[in-house]
């Protein structure tokens, strides 16, 4: 007799599950556990989850066990920071094996760029007059290697410098403002490579965000594509509707799926609540659809 697992959960449309496959915990620059992520999602209604810590996957193994008590389709994700034409972009990998040694040794070889770039940040601030930023931002980080702007802005809020944490970035954090250094993250084909190497799908995160000409985002398009890229994240937190049908193009034309993510960071912080974002239109494949 032929032995038969019987699959641990029925059959599911992916387009009927209500989908969150980008967000953070406190192991990047979020502001909850792992585990509180995932409660979260939970409790909001999200059906298949992806923690995506930026540059870091030491959160996926308490997200798992979370999830599995809750009986919540998780999915192990991770976001990786990449320079592409001089400009920071954000890929998304879903599904990774957070064994994978080629994808630990480059998340760690990006992340070991943090500390020193979180120095050269400090030394900015302190010549306006800002003194002990670095100390002050490690505070608010749970690891020493993820020192984030983020960790910054959340400091400068606190210590009664500006009102609110895009308030920091906006008037210190940004290009051509003095707490800002430039930095060389992974490169688009390294961080494609980590990601599929590793058993997962990449995703371009938030498209909208990079203020990217036409032209220039086809050609960012193009060549995640051919790195082996295989979706775009076409609805997120602050996508209007007008990119997310400009992205669902563009998305039909390359030929990628698409993907959902709220960019989920804390409770308090930004409007992007967890499982909360425009909906991934019809005429898509989502991504999801290789999780279940
Ligand atoms: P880093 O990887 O250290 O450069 O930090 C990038 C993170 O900063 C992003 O993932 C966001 O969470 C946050 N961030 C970037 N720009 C802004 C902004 N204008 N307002 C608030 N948060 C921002
Ligand atoms: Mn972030
Ligand atoms: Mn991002
Ligand atoms: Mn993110």
């Amino acid at each position: 007799m032929p032995t038969f697992t019987a699959p641990s959960r029925a059959p599911v449309a992916a387009s009927t599950l209500v989908a969150d496959l980008h967000a953070h915990s406190n192991v990047s620059d979020g502001t909850l556990t792992p585990g509180e992520v995932v409660m979260r999602a939970h409790a909001h209604g999200v059906q298949i989850f992806a923690l995506t810590d930026h540059d870091e996957i030491a959160g996926l193994a308490p997200a798992t066990q979370v999830a599995q008590e809750l009986d919540l389709r998780f999915v192990p994700g991770v976001e990786i920071s990449v320079t592409w034409g001089g400009l920071t972009i954000h890929m998304v990998g879903l599904g990774v094996d957070p064994d994978n040694v080629a994808l630990r040794n480059g998340l760690a070889r990006v992340r070991a760029g943090r500390l020193k770039r979180a120095q050269c940040m400090a030394q900015g601030l302190a010549q306006i007059g800002i003194e002990g930023a670095y100390e002050g931002a490690l505070r608010y980080a749970v690891n020493r290697d993820m020192l984030s702007r983020t960790h910054f802005a959340r400091w400068m809020v606190d210590v009664g410098r500006c009102t609110s944490v895009r308030e920091v970035f906006g008037r210190y954090l940004t290009p051509g403002k003095p707490g800002y250094v430039a930095h060389h993250w992974a490169t688009l084909t390294e961080a494609v490579s980590w990601i599929c190497g590793a058993g997962g799908t990449a995703v371009l995160a938030h498209p909208g965000r990079y203020a990217l000409n036409t032209t220039t985002l086809r050609a960012l398009i193009c060549e995640f594509r051919e790195a082996g890229g295989m979706a775009l994240e076409v609805a997120t937190s602050n996508h209007s509707a007008d990119h997310i049908r400009r992205f669902t193009q563009l998305a039909l034309e390359f030929g990628l799926e698409g993907s959902r993510g709220s960019d989920f960071h804390g409770p308090n912080e930004s409007h992007a609540e967890v499982g909360r974002s425009p909906w991934l239109p019809d005429r898509l494949t989502p991504v999801w659809h290789r999780f279940l």
